[in-house]
């Protein structure tokens, strides 16, 4: 028999639903969403589980993430219950529900842990710099750069990359399991032959990279909220940026981090403006569009919404801060700015990567994995 949580509706507020209880059940919203379709209906359905309490069938759905909450059934709403942004609640639900720790939800339902986790991360980095930084030197490299890797050797700050990266991943599979868990096994009477596993395997990597169903969002004309090339491409840019940033601090940092001074051409400094590039022109795009509320989706922001984009815009501007004490010979600035990039970078990863916004980029393309699975296997066994 179905459980029933009776306070589930108003449980769903702390993650950012609107009123579901003034919904009709009309239809609109799944009528003109372009990813409904008849293996996932939504989002009514997903408001209809939600009114009802339906805990366990939300956490065994994938429709939440199959959304890109490009806005068209709130603007269609009749009732203005905001449909798209109920999708964005549940995701925010759901990544609490996959992750075993808990954090997940504290961080998204209550400011002090928010607040209190990134002042004791910070903290942490700190202490580490006082105890373990090497010697602060006024002399410059033979280019008039700063000697960073005599303060901070980028060998120290690498293993300590490798610890937060070990972290992350851990955090991440052990949640994705838990995902595997609720969404692919708990129908206990569908057999999934292993082959379906590999035959799906490619669509997982090419949605990752390609944001492919977000293109089909632009089918409908009356939705003028959004210009969906511009979106795609910010969203783009973003992403490759903050993902690039990560690979080259955990993989590349001794080629990243050096005390030389290169041309502005070197690939090394190429990558890095491409980086910057992105990132502040994500963090504009998404920060504009959140304060003048021009689009649907930005109609409404949830309290993580805002601390993601400050914690990256303070990552970014920080970095750029490194960068240009470091190549005009400023030591000290360039020194202490460090010190304060790694404790804004630091809490802003281990936040946002396994426990909130960012978990989004793995978990919206494994769950379209898991759900074409389970479809194939259904189809199959019919
Ligand atoms: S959310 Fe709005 S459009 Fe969707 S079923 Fe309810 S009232 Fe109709
Ligand atoms: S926000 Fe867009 S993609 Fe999401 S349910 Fe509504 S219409 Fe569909």
């Amino acid at each position: 028999m179905a459980k029933i949580n009776p306070d589930f509706a108003k449980e769903l507020k702390e993650y950012g639903a609107l009123d579901l209880n003034a919904c009709y059940n009309c239809g609109t919203c799944t009528a003109v969403c372009s990813l409904s379709d008849e293996d996932n209906s939504f989002p009514r359905k997903m408001i209809r589980l939600s009114v009802l309490g339906l805990e366990d069938e939300l956490q065994s759905s994938v429709d939440p993430w199959l959304c890109y909450y490009c806005g068209e059934c709130s603007e269609t709403c009749p009732q203005q219950t905001n449909p798209g942004e109920l999708m964005m609640s549940l995701r925010r639900y759901l990544t609490s529900k996959y992750d075993w720790t808990g954090l997940a939800r504290k961080l998204y339902t209550s400011k002090v842990w928010e607040f209190g986790t990134i002042l004791f991360l910070a903290a942490v980095i700190l202490v580490l710099f006082i105890f373990f930084h090497g010697p602060m030197t006024t002399v410059l490299t033979a280019d008039g750069g700063v000697q960073l890797n005599t303060f901070a050797p980028w060998k120290q700050i690498e293993i300590g990359d490798w610890i937060m990266a070990g972290l992350l991943s851990f955090f991440l599979l052990t949640n994705i399991f838990n995902m595997y868990l609720k969404i692919v096994k708990s129908d206990k009477s569908l057999k999934i032959p292993i082959k379906i596993y590999f035959t799906e395997l490619w669509k997982p990597i090419f949605h990752a990279a390609t944001q492919w169903q977000f293109s089909k969002c632009d089918q409908h004309e009356s939705n003028k909220s959004i210009n969906f090339s511009t979106y795609w491409i910010i969203h783009f840019l973003l992403m490759t940026s903050y993902a690039l940033m990560l690979i080259i601090i955990v993989v590349f940092l001794g080629w990243f981090q050096t005390d030389n001074i290169y041309e502005w051409w070197h690939p090394q400094r190429i990558l890095g403006y491409y980086c910057t590039f992105g990132l502040t022109v994500g963090l504009i795009y998404f920060a504009y569009s959140r304060i003048k509320k021009n689009q649907e989706k930005s109609k409404y922001s949830h309290i993580t919404d805002w601390t993601f984009l400050v914690l990256l815009f303070l990552t970014t501007i920080t970095g750029i801060l490194v960068h240009i004490f470091r190549i005009y010979g400023m030591p000290y600035a360039t020194y202490y700015i460090y010190v304060i990039h790694i404790m804004i970078l630091f809490p802003m990863l281990m936040i946002e990567v396994p426990f909130s916004k960012w978990s989004h980029l793995a978990y919206r393309p494994v769950a379209i994995y898991f759900s074409n699975v389970v479809n194939a296997a259904r189809k199959q066994s019919k």
